[in-house]
């Protein structure tokens, strides 16, 4: 019984090993450098429309959890750059929420659907908003 929950553990571990690694690959950073100081929360100014923090994000990933991946935060974020401005390990939070819409887009996911948006409110929309969604689709 001890031994199949050890079997299940590294399993787990390896999977999680390889998503943090992708992770860090494609953002760029290094993780590990987060202390879970929430600096990066505390001035995020979208963190009220978010479901995860930005400072559980990381510390998800750091665990190697994929749980971010379905969550709001990462297509609510704006990519302000506060949180990097604020982080005192200078980890660019900013470029790990790309990373995982990157991931999410490549599963063919985006939470952006222009299709779906009234054409009349298309034509009402400020130009900034359209531009920062279809940013979110080019990854
Ligand atoms: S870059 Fe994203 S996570 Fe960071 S402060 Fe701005 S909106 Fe929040
Ligand atoms: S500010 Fe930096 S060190 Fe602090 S919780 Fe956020 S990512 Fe981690």
């Amino acid at each position: 019984m001890a031994l199949g929950v050890s079997r299940q553990y590294y399993k787990h571990g390896a999977e999680n090993i390889s998503f943090k690694a992708r992770v860090e690959e494609l953002s760029g950073q290094n993780i590990n450098l987060c202390y879970q100081c929430g600096a990066c929360s505390s001035g995020c100014p979208l963190s009220k429309e978010m479901d995860l923090l930005p400072s559980k994000v990381i510390r998800l990933v750091q665990l190697g959890r994929d749980d971010p991946l379905s969550s709001r935060t990462i297509w609510v974020c704006s990519t302000c750059f506060e949180c990097e401005v604020r982080c005192p390990r200078g980890i660019d939070i900013a470029s790990v929420m790309e990373a995982l819409r990157q991931i999410m887009l490549r599963r063919k996911y985006s939470d952006v659907k222009l299709e779906s948006i009234d054409p009349e409110k298309l034509r009402s929309l400020p130009q900034i908003a359209l531009i920062s969604n279809l940013r979110k689709l080019m990854a």
